[in-house]
């Protein structure tokens, strides 16, 4: 357990309303509004409720569970906030704008480092500190919603940050609901995406929570020998049963799957390569998203060249597989996809 207090964002509508026990039933929709649509940082903002319930909140929960160290803003206008919790673990959050009007997407992390150590990511180089909580997960979004203004509503998360969300996975089932439910959150289980390495009891288990959220599965390689030099837990972990996993996601969710797939020069990236993602994927419901490859002080590979990529995404679209390359976001800042190393300061 930890021995800081849990966010008021880490317990359900229902515990929330058990703890207002002999307060009238407006209460809770006073605190949920106040905490989830309004600007506040602090339970003393809430001035709709009485002193002493202010009093009483602010001693058994925290309001933000994570605190800003610092903030870095990309050319390209993305945003990253080096986070800390209430422990001292540090962990960062991204702001992406998007091609939608205002708009901003929040990737978000799961976990303070990550256990997983794929040889081509920043993440996996710093190991894990811990598992965050709901409230953590859910306060990054939060942090951003209350500071953003008109102009970055941030109305989309994504579980891309630092971390493996399917190794957190009761966390990340409470931030999950928290994030779509309509009275907190509420955005809608369109607008959240988990991404996975690839553990297929945990994506069993993200469609039987009944939520059809998106779901994105790291690939990196269409045959086991390559991945295993790339995912490390792809040695007890097979292509077959993660394609089984998938298409039962599918299935049940009755959502299509996204693959994602680092463009590594010389490692992955060849044509033959290409018929084989093809032959992988085609007849699923899913889409392949190439991401061209974000370097970081100590990286083992280089990126495939950008026409390289354009190459390959041809020879998968021409084999029947819908297709797209990944627009980076937030390089200059070490915010995009596997640069997140938090300083090296996850705890
Ligand atoms: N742990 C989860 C989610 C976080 S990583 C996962 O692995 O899916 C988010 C995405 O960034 C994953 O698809 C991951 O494979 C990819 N990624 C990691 N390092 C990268 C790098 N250096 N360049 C480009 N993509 C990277
Ligand atoms: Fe962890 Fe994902 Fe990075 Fe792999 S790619 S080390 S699972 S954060």
């Amino acid at each position: 357990m930890l021995a800081i207090p849990p966010s008021i964002t880490d317990i359900s509508v229902e515990e929330l309303r058990s703890e207002l026990d002999l307060e009238p039933r407006y209460r809770l929709d006073q605190i949920q509004h106040a905490v989830y649509s309004t600007n506040s940082t602090s339970f003393d903002d809430i001035l709709t409720l009485p002193v002493g319930t202010r009093e009483a909140l602010a001693k058994k929960f925290s309001y933000e569970a994570v605190a800003p160290l610092r903030t870095e803003t990309s050319l390209d206008g993305t945003k990253k906030v080096l986070l800390r919790t209430g422990d001292g673990s540090v962990i960062e959050t991204v702001q992406m704008p998007t091609e939608r009007h205002k708009a901003t997407t929040i990737c978000l992390s799961s976990q303070a480092g990550c256990a997983m150590g794929c040889t081509f990511c920043a993440t996996g180089d710093i190991g894990l500190t811990r598992n965050l909580t709901s409230g953590e997960i859910i306060d990054q979004f939060l942090y951003f919603r209350r500071r953003s203004g008109d102009e970055q509503v941030p109305d989309r998360a994504v579980f891309m940050g630092m971390g493996e969300p399917l190794a957190n996975l009761a966390a990340v089932e409470g931030a999950v609901r928290g994030l779509v439910e309509p009275g907190r959150v509420g955005l809608g289980a369109r607008r959240v995406t988990v991404s996975t390495v690839g553990l297929p009891s945990g994506i069993r288990a993200l469609a039987d929570w009944g939520l059809s959220i998106g779901l994105a599965i790291s690939l990196h390689a269409a045959v086991d020998e390559i991945r295993q030099c790339l995912v490390p837990v792809a040695r007890r972990i097979l292509l077959e049963e993660l394609m089984d996993a998938s298409t039962y996601y599918q299935r049940i969710a009755g959502r299509r799957v996204t693959y994602e797939y680092t463009m590594l020069e010389g490692v992955n990236d060849s044509r033959v390569q290409a018929k084989e993602v093809v032959h992988l994927l085609r007849g699923q419901r899913c889409h392949l998203n190439l991401i061209p490859f974000n370097s970081y002080p100590g990286a083992r590979y280089r990126g495939t060249a950008p026409d390289r990529i354009r190459d390959f995404r041809d020879v998968v679209g021409l084999g029947g597989v819908s297709v797209t390359i990944r627009r980076t976001r937030g390089r200059d800042i070490s915010g995009a996809c596997g640069q997140l190393h938090a300083g090296g300061l996850t705890n």
